[in-house]
């Protein structure tokens, strides 16, 4: 069965687009069996979860992290994480920068957008974005490297909304791009689009999908 999901969603994204399973609260043997067809890029929301994981799975698996990340975790997960979806403050990113330079390796980061309608805590809107940018931080962290903007849309079933918000998205990443990273050859990515809206991520320019439910089935929490 994950076998059957992840040959209908490879057959699905572009060239160029990269699938990101979410494997939060499901078991090792069902990354293994992910693994097994051939899946290395596998997503975690909680450290504690991610580390258990990862001291058992192999090696040559690109662990993400896709959750909202405490300042005071990011050193558990420096020595091998290799991309960080969803930095939201300036604090998270110096940290992100020290724990790099002390594990001696550079941590692709995206930094989150909140576009979506939903008051949620997280992520900087589109005002907050440009005005981060404009201060010049990305260019004074050696350790640190933002490779682009991760952002989840409004959770409804009105399609046309969610295709506006990934529009927007969209707008937004070949803005910055082109205001304050064109002389930065890893400003690429775009992660969006999820189990359920994935499709429509995929028409507005997204490169990394983040699918859990789709491979894995419900969670069990
Ligand atoms: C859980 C989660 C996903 C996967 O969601 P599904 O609906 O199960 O595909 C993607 N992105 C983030 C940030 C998540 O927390």
């Amino acid at each position: 069965m994950i076998q059957e999901e992840l040959d209908k969603i490879r057959e699905e994204l572009p060239e160029g687009v990269r699938l990101v399973a979410i494997s939060k609260y499901h078991p090792t043997s069902a990354i293994e069996e992910a693994y097994d067809c051939g899946q290395r890029i596998f997503g975690e929301n909680h450290v504690q979860e991610l580390m258990e994981k990862e001291s058992v799975l192999p090696k040559d698996i690109e662990w993400h992290f896709t959750g909202h990340l405490q300042t005071n975790k990011v050193k558990y997960i420096a020595p091998f994480i290799r991309l960080i979806h969803a930095v939201d403050t300036e604090k998270l990113l110096r940290e992100i920068d020290k724990q790099g330079r002390k594990a001696g390796r550079r941590i692709p980061c995206l930094l989150q957008l909140h576009i979506a309608k939903e008051q949620t805590k997280y992520g900087f809107t589109p005002e907050e974005l440009d005005a981060f940018l404009q201060t010049g931080i990305h260019k004074e962290l050696d350790f640190a490297e933002i490779h682009g903007l991760m952002c989840m849309a409004t959770f409804t079933d009105d399609q046309s909304q969610i295709d506006a918000e990934f529009a927007r998205a969209h707008d937004i990443f070949e803005q910055t791009k082109e205001r304050y990273f064109s002389d930065s050859p890893f400003y690429t990515e775009l992660s969006m689009g999820m189990s359920e809206d994935y499709t429509l991520a995929l028409r507005h320019g997204s490169t990394l999908v983040r699918i859990g439910t789709r491979i894995f089935g419900e969670r069990v929490y």
